[in-house]
């Protein structure tokens, strides 16, 4: 065993390795498609779970525990030969097929680098220290406990407009994300706030979205946005689109026409980029960061390095700013490469990747959805159930379809959540 391999203990073997840097969507499907095929199969990912990220609004606003979407990757390695390290990649040395985290070193004879995305503040840096951020399972029980110390904070508060400031939420951003946290935060408002909290006027909370562009939900159908929209506004969601949040300095958020609103609880939902990874050439990257590959997920001017996912910006004739940075171009990718890395073995020519859309959704409250099907668009309660469905079948685990699917049954029939736990931790300012 070489010095460099020992620091990651991993074995030997005669097989060709393969190391795969992030057990995400892409990642973890990637890993189970190789594992019978003759490689030695190494996942590192600085978390020791895959997270499913489409529901971590719900761990926000109290709906599900973090455990439920999150799914340890020893269990789903358990007799698959893959070896797991939790281990956060640093720097690659490209010349000598190695790569550097922060356990220590290792050899690969092919890389790939799944390793998503974070948050974009866009270089604000109060906007950065003062918002609350959802990317992670510790980002939304963040936004949980905050929401719930506000509120709490409320109650001692003697002044209405002191008050104010701590009952009210701001979303930025109008994506899927700040739409559907919008309107579970309106849902809790209307059915659970209320009897939580009978000292306080919930006609002093506003619900505050703000969208810089024109329009809620840029990537879907114009209709979708409209009822997105609609449905917000039903649920008692002030949507600001049009308008670019300014600065924020943890009182007070300042937007255009010099308006500004006093509010404790900004979620910034209004982005992504990529981490940079020491060692890449600085002419790999593009837009946000994202890794420039080829067809094959190979990254330019590398042959045996490949990305895929959201961190990955693959341009063709049909996508000139790339895929969007969804679930479904993860595993689709993670799909072709397992193949291609296959057919590189046999030295078969490679499959150029092609995107099926299968459409996209998203929800805002009870009954309340929007989905963009390649045949159809769909709106209220079908698409609510349809959303729900793929949800369901979509997360990893037995455990946890079952407990979501009873979180989700009860909060159906009660009209309640009963996870308001506050759960304290060091908080960032
Ligand atoms: C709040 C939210 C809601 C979303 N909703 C939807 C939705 O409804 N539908 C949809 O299709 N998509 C949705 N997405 C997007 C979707 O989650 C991503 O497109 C998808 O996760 C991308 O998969 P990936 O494998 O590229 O990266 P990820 O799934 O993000 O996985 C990246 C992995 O890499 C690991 N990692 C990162 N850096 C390192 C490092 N340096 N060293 C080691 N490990 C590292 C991370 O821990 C993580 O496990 C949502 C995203 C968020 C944040």
């Amino acid at each position: 065993m070489s010095e460099q391999n020992y620091l990651l203990n991993i074995p030997e073997t005669s097989n060709k390795r393969i190391v795969i840097v992030g057990g995400g969507f892409g990642g973890l499907k990637l890993a189970l498609k190789l594992y019978k095929k003759n490689f030695q199969i190494v996942l590192l990912d600085k978390n020791n779970y895959h997270l499913f990220q489409p529901l971590l609004y719900q761990v926000a606003m109290s709906g599900l525990e973090p455990s439920a979407i999150s799914f340890p990757l020893r269990k789903v390695f358990q007799k698959t030969g893959i070896h797991y390290r939790m281990a956060e990649l640093e720097t690659i040395i490209p010349e000598k097929n190695e790569l550097v985290t922060d356990i220590g070193r290792l050899k690969y004879d092919y890389l790939v680098l799944a390793t998503g995305a974070k948050t974009n503040f866009f270089n604000q840096e109060k906007i950065e220290k003062y918002t609350l951020q959802m990317k992670s399972a510790p980002d939304a029980l963040y936004i949980r406990n905050r929401t719930l110390e506000n509120f709490e904070k409320a109650l001692n508060k003697c002044n209405e407009e002191d008050v104010k400031s701590y009952l009210n939420v701001a979303i930025i951003g109008g994506g899927p994300t700040g739409v559907e946290l919008a309107g579970a935060m309106a849902e809790m408002k209307k059915y659970v706030l209320p009897k939580d909290y009978p000292e306080l006027d919930m006609r002093n909370m506003k619900i505050m979205l703000y969208e810089a562009s024109p329009r809620l939900l840029a990537g879907m159908s114009d209709t979708a946005s409209k009822v997105a929209n609609e449905y917000l506004l039903k649920l008692g969601v002030e949507v600001h689109t049009g308008t670019p949040v300014l600065d924020y300095n943890g009182q007070t958020l300042f937007l255009p026409d010099g308006i500004s609103v006093d509010v404790k609880t900004v979620i910034w939902a209004a982005g992504i980029t990529s981490a940079r990874i020491d060692g890449i050439d600085e002419s790999a990257y593009g837009r946000n960061n994202r890794l420039l590959i080829n067809s094959y997920n190979q990254i330019l001017g590398y042959q045996n390095i490949f990305a895929l996912g959201d961190n990955s910006l693959m341009i063709d004739s049909l996508h000139p700013n790339g895929h969007p940075q969804v679930a479904q171009v993860a595993l689709q990718q993670a799909h072709y490469l397992s193949s291609n890395i296959k057919r590189i073995i046999q030295n078969k020519p490679l499959r150029p990747f092609h995107y099926i859309d299968k459409g996209s959704m998203a929800t805002v409250g009870r009954h309340l959805a929007v989905a963009d099907l390649p045949f159809a668009n769909f709106k209220g309660y079908f698409a609510w159930l349809l959303w729900s469905v793929v949800h369901l079948l979509s997360i990893v685990g037995v455990k946890n379809k079952v407990f979501v699917l009873l979180n989700w049954s009860w909060k159906y029939i009660t009209y309640d959540q009963s996870l308001r736990l506050l759960v304290k931790h060091k908080s960032k300012n």
